[in-house]
């Protein structure tokens, strides 16, 4: 394979399942909207996604990275196959992305924080990173923070608090004030995460269910000390990102406030997806600073890093899934 059509940035498919609500509504015909064609065809490292409307049999069909489907509903492979591979990279320096995008409903904070019972993208990195770190000699910290609106809040302290988004004088970025929780066990993961995500629900009670329209981005660092006693050198991080749901505002009725945070939504996702071409295509100019989010995440997009978007998709969203897929397939080599 040409090593030129790597994606600097892969771009891979989930699907959740039906869920016993959608199961038991007779008209649901539990026939997904979305199938993979023969995955290892013509198409080498490629699988071609087909999507098809079963009122109408309009049909898409995109190529993407890889492809998770409903009976493969294991966030454990994903994470073997996808994102471990990341991991060493963090301790030799580098930094790396995880994305989930797509639209609200369509599996985004399952696949990133999971559950009790299934541990998703978020803890499963964790758990890995931290025997790492002891058999290196390393540190592990944690910040988790949202960014709602192109403003940023931090979610490991109590109280909302607004971080400033600084650019310094070689153009970096930095979150003044962003706390750093030292984590050495998954209880103490668990203990700073799930206060994060608890806040992460119950913050803005002015408005109801932000979260699904702001970004939640959970910072591993690993951090190598420095023996003399001063602070800790970052070595690398892994920003693992449960993305704002996207809207086709030609088919939702926003207004107001909605139509505001949509647009800075779908903004923010366009910069993001532009970024990524710019990478996978090796365009002499990369647009970080057309959005927040990618100014924020400049250092862990291109140059030696690496990134997975995950687009998840709902199997009964035609619609919904055809725009999630075709944005996320845009971003890819064409
Ligand atoms: P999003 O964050 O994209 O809005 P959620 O992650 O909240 O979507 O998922 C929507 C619903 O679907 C939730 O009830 C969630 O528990 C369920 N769900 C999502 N993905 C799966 C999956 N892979 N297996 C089982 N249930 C899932
Ligand atoms: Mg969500």
């Amino acid at each position: 394979m040409n090593p030129n059509s790597i994606s600097k940035v892969r771009v891979i498919v989930r699907v959740r399942p039906f869920l016993p609500h959608e199961i038991s509504d007779k008209n649901n015909d539990r026939t997904p909207c979305v199938s993979v064609l023969d995955q290892d065809s013509e198409y080498g490292e490629e699988v071609a996604v087909y999507l098809k409307d079963k009122d109408t049999s309009r049909n898409e069909c995109y190529l993407l990275d890889s492809f998770f489907g409903q009976e493969d509903n294991n966030l454990g492979r994903i994470f073997y196959k996808e994102v471990s591979p990341l991991i060493p990279e963090i301790f030799h320096g580098c930094n790396a992305t995880v994305f989930a995008y797509g639209a609200t409903g369509s599996g985004k904070t399952y696949t990133m924080q999971g559950t009790d019972e299934q541990p998703g993208l978020m803890p499963l990195a964790m758990s890995t990173i931290l025997p790492l770190c002891q058999s290196t000699g390393r540190t592990a910290e944690i910040s988790y923070y949202e960014v709602y609106m192109d403003r940023c809040y931090d979610l490991l302290e109590l109280k909302t608090k607004e971080i400033a988004i600084l650019d310094d004088k070689d153009g970096k970025i930095h979150l003044r004030g962003l706390s750093r929780v030292p984590v050495k066990s998954m209880s103490e993961f668990y203990e700073a995460f799930s206060c994060g995500v608890q806040r992460r629900k119950v913050a803005h009670t002015d408005l109801s269910d932000v979260s699904s329209r702001s970004h939640g981005v959970l910072v591993i660092s690993v951090s190598t000390p420095s023996g003399d006693g001063s602070v800790a050198a970052v070595t690398g991080k892994l920003n693992l990102i449960d993305l704002a749901g996207n809207e086709d505002n030609r088919r939702t009725c926003n207004e107001g406030i909605r139509l505001q945070e949509s647009g800075k939504i779908n903004q923010s996702l366009f910069a993001l997806s532009n970024v990524i071409y710019a990478l996978n295509n090796n365009k002499p100019r990369v647009p970080y600073r057309e959005s927040k989010l990618t100014r924020i995440l400049q250092d862990s997009l291109g140059g030696t890093s690496r990134a997975i978007m995950v687009a998840c998709l709902n199997p009964g969203e035609y619609h919904e899934s055809v725009h999630t897929v075709s944005l996320a397939a845009r971003s890819r080599h064409i």
